[in-house]
């Protein structure tokens, strides 16, 4: 199967999955996890018409970036972002889709005032309280919020999220729901209505997230197919 094979066929899972929602499959957007995939295979992604590409290694991104691979297509930052590669994440990255602490919205912050510029974000909810994890704890989401909102040079435009690794189908429904509950109450109490994603879902479980009022997905192996983990 060729990537825009892939594309087409999650396209058509994702309108399946949104109209039996009732909801419109155009407000679902597509994301590509584009790890250990080279330009070559970024290009193609963009070629199919997938709407963005994550990258969440900020070193593969800067060498991606230097080929020209996302041209074409808005880039998000998906990973794991440690403050001192925030300079080389903000201003490059149209979405930073990781915002799971105080300490990173005040590096964020202060590097995006320094370029004179707003830089978009979502915020990420640790949703499985897992320590090995980034992202709010839910009790610390709406103070996280609100930290968010009073950065002059940050945007929140949503919430993302991943449900712990092990959950079986049930929990993990049980976590997309308690996420987008998440969701819904911040954007109430904080945002005034206005955020638009949440980003939730991925190869194994995107049907799932999008029954359950995900408005992006980040998918990798289903679109790239399977990485090759090789030894450094
Ligand atoms: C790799 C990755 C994905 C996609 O994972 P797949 O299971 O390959 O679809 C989604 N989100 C993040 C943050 C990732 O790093």
């Amino acid at each position: 199967m060729s990537i825009a094979e892939n594309i087409a066929r999650i396209r058509e899972n994702i309108a399946a999955a949104a109209r039996e929602a009732g909801r419109d499959p155009g407000e679902i957007l597509l994301v590509g996890a584009s790890k250990m995939n080279g330009a070559a295979a970024c290009r193609e992604a963009i070629a199919a018409g997938i709407d963005a590409l994550g990258e969440n290694r900020v070193q593969e991104m800067t060498a991606k970036l230097q080929e020209n691979a996302y041209a074409g297509a808005p880039l998000h930052f998906i990973g794991h972002l440690q403050r001192n590669k925030v300079k080389q994440v903000v201003g490059k990255a149209d979405l930073i889709q990781s915002v799971g602490s105080l300490e990173l919205l005040d590096e964020i912050e202060k590097t995006a005032a320094r370029l004179g510029m707003t830089q978009d974000v979502l915020l990420e909810v640790n949703i499985g309280q897992e320590t090995a994890k980034s992202g709010f704890f839910p009790a610390q989401m709406l103070a996280g919020a609100e930290a968010a909102l009073s950065r002059e040079h940050i945007r929140v435009l949503g919430l993302m999220a991943i449900p712990p690794a092990e959950a079986d189908r049930e929990t993990n429904l049980r976590y997309f729901d308690k996420i987008r509950a998440i969701f819904i109450d911040m954007d109430e109490k904080v945002f005034h209505n206005k955020l638009q994603y949440l980003s939730m879902g991925m190869s194994g479980d995107y049907a799932d997230a999008i029954r359950a009022g995900a408005t992006m997905v980040r998918i990798g192996t289903a679109v790239f197919g399977s990485r090759h983990y090789t030894e450094e």
